[in-house]
């Protein structure tokens, strides 16, 4: 009378011979659902500290000048560190949630040029002006998806673009259509990653330099999360890299999910 997880695999041999396995699956599921539970709750519970210290850390801050210049180093390394904390628990929140919540469409296509446009605005922040961002996007083109989660995706890939690539160089942002499908495209001419890499780059806490990405605050969750979103819009991430010429990174989409906006709001 246990609820159990069945999985079937029937292989045919010939006209009338099958070939059935039967695999209990129950207790693998079993601790990925308390895999995922451990992770949400201690991520959950670490966000109200962090929240109360960093509060404080800012507080401490502004008053930081009659300080010691070890102390006030001291704070600034703290603050940065904090910051790090509470971004990875963000991610982390994002990541459960994205594994355990039902996926909700909008009900209105999404306006992607719209989107992108105001990703290009906070990717220009990011950089302080260091990188050019140009856009090559169709505006009529529209999807059916989530706007959190594709904003969440999208600004991971464009961020990365400005966090991993020299300043001076620059980086496209395109969404097109063709006949198989519709796309958003990162480009950079930054340092490229080695193929060895690549097959890497989508698990969690995955970094290739990790002392250099740390500076550059990751969390080595971004593609991860991106690698989710995009399944869960029944897509994919496709990366393409070369070392030294640079990357590029594209959402892909099924045409089913696609529509052509007609009028503009
Ligand atoms: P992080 O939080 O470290 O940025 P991500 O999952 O977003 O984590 O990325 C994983 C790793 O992939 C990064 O640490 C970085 O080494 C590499 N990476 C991501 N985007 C780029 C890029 N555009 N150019 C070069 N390396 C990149």
């Amino acid at each position: 009378n246990e609820d159990r997880s069945l999985e079937f695999q029937v292989t045919l041999f010939g006209s009338n011979e099958r070939l059935i396995l039967v695999r209990d699956v129950t207790k693998m599921q079993r601790l990925e659902v308390m895999r995922q539970d451990f992770i949400a709750n201690v991520s959950h519970e670490l966000r109200t500290p962090l929240t109360v210290l960093s509060g404080y850390l800012e507080t401490f801050s502004d008053h930081a000048e009659s300080l010691p210049s070890k102390w006030q180093r001291g704070l600034t390394l703290m603050r940065g560190q904090s910051l790090r904390m509470q971004q990875l628990v963000e991610d982390l929140l994002t990541l459960s949630s994205l594994e355990t919540s039902n996926f909700k469409a909008g009900r209105e296509p999404l306006r992607v040029a719209r989107l992108i446009n105001s990703i290009q605005t906070d990717a220009q922040a990011l950089s302080s002006g260091q990188h050019s961002l140009f856009l090559e996007v169709d505006e009529s083109l529209g999807i059916y998806g989530c706007e959190k989660e594709l904003r969440s995706a999208f600004s991971n890939l464009v961020f990365n673009a400005v966090k991993y690539t020299p300043a001076g160089t620059v980086i496209t942002l395109r969404w097109y259509q063709n006949t198989e499908g519709a796309y958003f495209q990162v480009e950079d001419k930054g340092q490229g990653i080695d193929p060895a890499f690549l097959p890497h780059l989508t698990e969690r806490f995955y970094r290739i330099d990790k002392g250099r990405s740390s500076s550059t605050g990751g969390t080595g969750l971004g593609l991860a999360i991106v690698k989710h979103v995009m399944l869960r819009h029944q897509g994919q991430l496709e990366v393409a890299s070369q070392p030294d010429i640079g990357s590029s990174f594209t959402c892909c989409f099924p045409l089913n999910k696609t529509v052509k906006l007609t009028h503009k709001r």
